[in-house]
């Protein structure tokens, strides 16, 4: 096992809660697709995934090739979902591998195609992508029925899904709320299109973490869970927001980011901290040092405003935060920190409140994903 004071906590009987609570939400008929793209959200998606599928998940899905490939390789025996477009080189092993691709051209097909054709695959299956309004990938919704026919005159393909992505289901604003029922309805007339060229669409789904929370309607046969899996809801659709609306989805956050006090330093009044000199302290204090810095994912903008949770108390990082140290004012004469406690940066502190991934998401105007994924590689995971 590898080693060292900084470390990722994944509490896999969490994600286990996650995976049953929200199966209770959206009802035991609906299929949940678990989204363990980028290394599971940085939460490692070998780990992840064999948890998951021993919960029973319906569906993997993963960003790239190479990410499907490495849950193949690692045994898991679900179907997996490829959400980006990969390149024409990487289309064998996508279908070698049985990744099952979002298509929504001719061309793409056609690679999938000749390549099923060249692997013998029988029935190979590709889910129809539509666009209703996220203007990423996916069809306009009026050719989804000419797609449909184009895949089943494919003899290697088969269409084993239609689903679509909506832009802003996590917000409650009147005028964003109203352009997710747009899409929704696009997608219900993109369906019906398929259904009419007399063509079995498979799997429906569109909802993501948001809409899975807030729009049951929108759940058709699976849902495609990322977020809410790890512990985290999605912008305003909040704990407090569901339990008021009387649907309380209790989630557990999965990851806990944490380091250890390597020094506890005595600093005179004046001394100052870090790159550039910007922390100075006012008054005579100690200073505890992590081994923790900003290629291990604790980003530079955190500071200031971070405070690190050691022994159930919150202490604020001074100074700029450097590569892999930065340090904590701890204050005067404190006996609660000593050498080798453990520091929580954030996720679950047992004897107190740590800041979350949204806490520090706010310091550096992002969401919760893009801290949870920015945990570097260097850092090792732990498994609970
Ligand atoms: C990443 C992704 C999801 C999962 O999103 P969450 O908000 O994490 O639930 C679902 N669908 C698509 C197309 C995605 O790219």
């Amino acid at each position: 096992m590898r080693m060292r004071c900084t470390k990722l906590i994944i509490n896999l009987a969490d994600l286990r809660h996650n995976f049953f609570e929200i199966k209770k939400t959206v009802g035991e008929k609906i299929k949940v697709c678990a989204s363990v793209k980028a290394d599971a959200y940085g939460h490692g998606a070998v780990n992840c995934a064999k948890e998951l599928e021993s919960c029973g998940i319906d569906f993997l899905a993963v960003a790239t090739v190479d990410e499907g490939v490495e849950l193949r390789k690692n045994g898991i025996k679900v179907p997996i979902l490829m959400l980006s477009l990969c390149c024409p080189e990487e289309v064998r092993v996508a279908v070698k591998n049985n990744l099952t691709p979002l298509v929504f051209d001719e061309e793409y097909i056609d690679l999938f195609e000749q390549a099923a054709a060249l692997e013998n695959a029988e029935e190979f299956s590709v889910h129809l992508a539509v666009d209703s309004g996220m203007g990423r990938i996916g069809c306009m919704p009026e050719r989804s029925g000419i797609l449909a026919l184009y895949i089943s005159e494919k003899p290697h393909l088969v269409l084993g899904g239609i689903c679509t992505h909506f832009a802003c289901a996590d917000s409650l604003e009147q005028t964003d709320v109203d352009y997710t029922l747009q899409q929704l309805e696009k997608f219900n007339l993109a369906c019906m299109s398929v259904e009419k060229a007399g063509i079995n669409p498979g799997i429906k789904h569109c909802s993501s973490s948001a809409a899975a929370l807030n729009l049951s309607s929108a759940n058709f046969d699976m849902i495609r869970a990322g977020l809410i899996l790890y512990g985290y809801y999605p912008s305003q659709i909040t704990e407090n927001y569901l339990a008021s609306t009387g649907r309380k989805v209790e989630l557990k956050k999965v990851m806990t980011f944490q380091t250890e006090v390597v020094a506890v330093r005595p600093f005179k009044k004046g001394q100052s901290v870090s790159y550039g000199h910007t922390w100075t302290a006012s008054e005579d204090t100690l200073i505890a040092v992590l081994p923790v810095g900003y290629a291990d994912g604790l980003r530079r903008s955190f500071s200031p405003g971070i405070k690190v949770c050691i022994n159930g108390k919150l202490y604020p990082v001074c100074g700029r935060i450097c590569m892999d140290q930065c340090m904590v004012n701890i204050g005067k004469d404190n006996a609660d920190v000593k050498r080798w406690d453990t520091a929580v940066i954030f996720g679950t502190c047992p004897q107190g409140n740590a800041m979350t991934a949204d806490d520090l998401a706010v310091l550096d105007s992002t969401i919760s994903y893009e801290i949870m994924t920015g945990i570097s590689k260097r850092v090792p995971r732990i498994y609970l």
